[in-house]
């Protein structure tokens, strides 16, 4: 499991990935606040509060709904990082556009020298997908500097990076990596990096939120912006050599208006797969047995799982897994990584989204 939960003492998770580029290229032009919008329990609105603040950007944050009387878990970060949280109404919330256009008036009214950006509501957008790639980067990076045979005890590097280290090379390796999705930009974006860095990696997406359309749209929608704005500039030096020979498939941006076409194309190979939650449900919806499942995760391993989305993940990986053994038990010859996706090493990326659970313990009292 890549415990991508634990990369933010306040936010742990793909929320924060994907505001790691997007955040500071907009300070960098010169943005001083920030709008964006989100449930009352939106993850997104608590980590544009929480990062912004940590770049000395404002955040104004449009919730949907009323103020909770007791306000917990992201509600509670948003307003405690937030610059100024108002709640609006369901029906201006409907029109977004009219919404933000009027909230960046208002902060521009407020402060003439203000240069505001409205982000997209749940961080979808090219740079988003940069975090992802610095995540694949990440993985590589530690497997490469680790020392042959591991640190010394006492060495200085984290427990993350130790169990990084600890797995079969990354450069070689035909990982499964298992991906909770909602609007897909986390799953979407490591498949990108996974292609670009010509990795033998598959990402397997659960869909959460929508049907495989859904996401395949997503997808070539994500990648068309991602090659309009970065194509050129990712595929030009270091490393092309490799890609070239990668047999992953070719992310060459053409530019200006063929990048339409040319992300059609490579969405259809990207090294991605959509697959349906073993029980599938409206999103967002919560069974009994999903809450239990959670507890018995945290008290047998000391993992935090929620019921929306990690545990998802969770649940694939583990079928996956069982799967793979079963596969490798059955036929002696195909050892770890030689054989069929059944038998490629699964890796779980934990989302984060624990600060979930204090919503729904508001919801579900009677269930904790
Ligand atoms: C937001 C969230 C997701 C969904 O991410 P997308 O990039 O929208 O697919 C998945 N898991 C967790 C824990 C989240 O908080």
């Amino acid at each position: 499991m890549l415990r991508d939960d634990l990369l933010h003492p306040v936010l742990g998770g793909n929320k924060v990935r994907k505001l790691d580029a997007l955040l500071p290229e907009l300070r960098h032009s010169g943005v001083t606040d920030v709008v964006t919008c989100g449930g009352v329990q939106s993850a997104h609105t608590a980590a544009v509060a929480v990062a912004a603040a940590e770049l000395g950007l404002r955040s104004h944050l449009l919730i949907r709904g009323e103020a909770p009387q007791i306000p917990t878990g992201y509600q509670l970060v948003t307003r405690m990082y937030g610059s100024h949280v108002s709640y609006v109404t369901r029906a201006e919330y409907a029109d977004r556009a009219t919404m933000f256009a009027r909230r960046v008036e208002h902060v521009r009214q407020q402060d003439g020298a203000a240069e505001v950006a409205v982000i997209a509501e749940g961080g979808g957008d090219a740079a988003a997908l940069l975090g992802l790639l610095r995540l694949a980067h990440w993985l590589l990076a530690a497997s490469v500097l680790a020392p042959a045979g591991g640190h010394p005890a006492g060495g200085a590097s984290s427990r993350l990076v130790r169990d990084v280290e600890a797995l079969p090379d990354p450069h070689t390796t035909p990982y499964r990596i298992i991906v909770d999705s909602g609007t897909g930009t986390t799953a979407i974006g490591l498949a990108i990096a996974v292609a670009a860095l010509g990795l033998p990696w598959t990402v397997v997406g659960v869909m959460l939120a929508g049907d495989e359309a859904y996401y395949r749209a997503q997808a070539e929608q994500l990648l068309g912006s991602f090659l309009g704005r970065y194509g050129a500039e990712l595929y030009i030096g270091a490393g092309a050599e490799a890609r070239a020979a990668a047999p992953g498939p070719a992310l060459n941006g053409s530019g200006g208006g063929a990048a339409g076409s040319a992300a059609e194309a490579a969405s259809e190979c990207l090294p991605l797969q959509w697959v349906a939650r073993s029980v599938p449900r409206r999103f967002g919806k919560v069974f009994p047995q999903d809450l239990a499942a959670c507890m018995q995760v945290a008290r047998s391993y000391g993992i935090g799982l929620d019921p929306i989305y990690s545990l998802s993940a969770w649940e694939l990986a583990c079928q996956e897994a069982e799967a793979a053994a079963a596969a490798t038990a059955s036929d002696a010859h195909v050892g770890p990584g030689g054989g069929g996706l059944a038998t490629a090493p699964i890796v779980m990326l934990h989302g984060g989204g624990a600060l979930g659970l204090h919503g729904l313990a508001q919801r579900y009292p009677d269930a904790f």
